[in-house]
């Protein structure tokens, strides 16, 4: 078996063992209530209401340990192949939440008078605290755009609900306690929920305090073209971390640590470094990153990485193909930069989108990487002046077809960039024939 096919089996491997930690995580504490004594049968909805009402809380529960940070969970997916899990599983788990009620109401209409929280005992109030908590989560995942919560208050509000819903549905169960009657029942729901709040602390306190110990200073304020910012950044006082070409971390810039939103960019600078000097560049798309440009040099920031498997190297093809659209230029050009430093002489083509020729951020370095390397770069310009020969438009497959030479299906694709030209380039590569496997998208709206 080839280097490359035996990575693969690894990644395959571990990916089919997180699903079954998952599965057992969430369909064992449930096998688990089935153990010794049981209380008199009721009918199978009663019963069947009850069985998904569980697994909806494991399932809540097990959320926390998605969105842990924890490197080993997410390397076999990538974090925003995590992050699309969370959502579907919390619309799975609202969906059996919901369902709970809906199927008791419906069997045993005299449960409706449990609504009325001014008449219901304490562990009906818990079960609507919990389940609205948990409507109201998922709606404003849903519709925080629409609705326009800031992203940071947003943020907030989403752990505050997902505590709320978790520890509220287990004061429900206990309070009820039909199957939890067995005190060794009650400890495992009970150390179970500690367990899921627990991670929660791990991320918010324990990682917190890591970072605190390794913080780093900004070493240089450079603007680029097209409104972007880099920022470098040395560890202060420790060695700092190395990363594969491709990833990105979570910076902090103002405050501690502790505070509840980091934001994540790519690492624009080459991997190869050894002295733990990182950099970012940032385009000024928001209300954080509009105050990027005012960061004085020396200011302590903190950073918390590597994470993503946007990476190369996983697998042998016989060119890199980076696509990239605006701001999407920046875990390229850590991949092109590393390319040189190790002196790869493997092809890669970058077709790049921009809106004009003055806004290119880095258009200067890659002109002369391409000098040094087997880089050849395709510039595509949605807005080009006057006399341009290049590429104009949009990257869709007939560029492909004019600057990649075939099969397709043997290159490796890397693309990011705006979720319209990723979702484009996504179909295009499909009408290519070119794999899944093939290719590795970065989505920037994961969140
Ligand atoms: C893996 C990854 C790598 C990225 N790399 C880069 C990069 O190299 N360069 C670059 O300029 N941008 C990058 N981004 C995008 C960058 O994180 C957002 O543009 C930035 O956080 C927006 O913050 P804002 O407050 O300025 O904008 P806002 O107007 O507040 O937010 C715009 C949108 O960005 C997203 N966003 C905002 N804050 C966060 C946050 N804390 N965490 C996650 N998403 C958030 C939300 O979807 C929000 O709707 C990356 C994003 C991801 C997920």
């Amino acid at each position: 078996m080839s280097g490359a096919a035996a990575r693969q089996l690894r990644f395959a491997l571990r990916g089919g063992a997180w699903v079954a930690v998952y599965l057992v995580f969430v369909l064992a504490p449930l096998f688990a209530l089935l153990i010794g004594p049981l209380p008199p049968s009721r009918d199978f909805w009663t019963e069947f209401s009850v069985a998904i009402g569980y697994s909806g809380l494991a399932m809540m529960g097990l959320q926390f340990g998605l969105t842990a940070r924890f490197r080993f969970v997410t390397a076999p997916w990538g974090e925003d192949v995590i992050y699309h899990l969370h959502r579907q599983i919390s619309l799975l788990a609202v969906a059996l939440v919901v369902a709970h009620p809906v199927i008791l109401f419906a069997v045993r209409p005299e449960l409706v008078a449990l609504l009325n929280s001014f008449t219901a005992p304490w562990r009906a109030r818990f079960a609507a605290l919990s389940t609205y908590s948990l409507i109201a989560l998922v709606a404003m995942a849903l519709w925080r755009g629409r609705w326009k919560i800031r992203y940071e208050a947003w943020h907030a509000l989403h752990i505050a609900l997902a505590l709320t819903a978790v520890a509220a549905g287990l004061a429900h169960m206990v309070g009820w306690g039909v199957y939890l009657e067995a005190p060794w029942k009650r400890a495992l729901w009970i150390g179970l929920t500690l367990f899921w709040i627990g991670l929660l602390l791990y991320v918010r306190i324990v990682k917190p305090l890591f970072l605190l110990r390794r913080p780093y200073r900004v070493s240089e304020v450079r603007r680029e073209r097209g409104d972007s910012i880099t920022l470098a950044m040395a560890p202060d006082g420790h060695a700092g971390f190395r990363f594969k070409p491709g990833q990105f971390g979570w910076l902090t810039l103002w405050g501690s640590p502790f505070q509840i939103t980091g934001h994540p960019f790519s690492f624009s600078s080459s991997a190869a470094a050894t002295d733990g000097r990182v950099e970012m560049t940032i385009r000024n798309l928001g209300d954080f990153t509009s105050r990027i440009a005012r960061v004085p040099p020396g200011q302590r920031v903190f950073l918390d990485g590597p994470y993503g498997a946007f990476t190369a190297n996983r697998e042998s093809a016989d060119m890199l193909v980076l696509i990239a659209g605006g701001v999407g230029i920046t875990p390229m050009m850590s991949i092109v930069r590393t390319f040189a430093d190790n002196a790869d002489k493997r092809p890669v083509r970058l077709l790049y989108g921009s809106r004009t020729y003055e806004e290119i951020t880095f258009r200067e370095e890659l002109d002369a990487l391409t000098g040094r390397l087997e880089l050849k770069v395709v510039h595509v310009l949605q807005n080009p002046h006057d006399g341009w020969t290049g590429e104009r438009g949009f990257i869709d497959a007939e560029i492909f077809r004019r600057h990649l030479p075939p099969p397709y299906a043997a290159h490796e694709y890397f693309i990011c960039g705006p979720d319209v030209m990723m979702d484009a380039i996504e179909r295009a590569l499909g009408g290519l024939d070119v794999p899944m496997s093939r290719y590795h998208s970065e989505r920037y709206s994961f969140v």
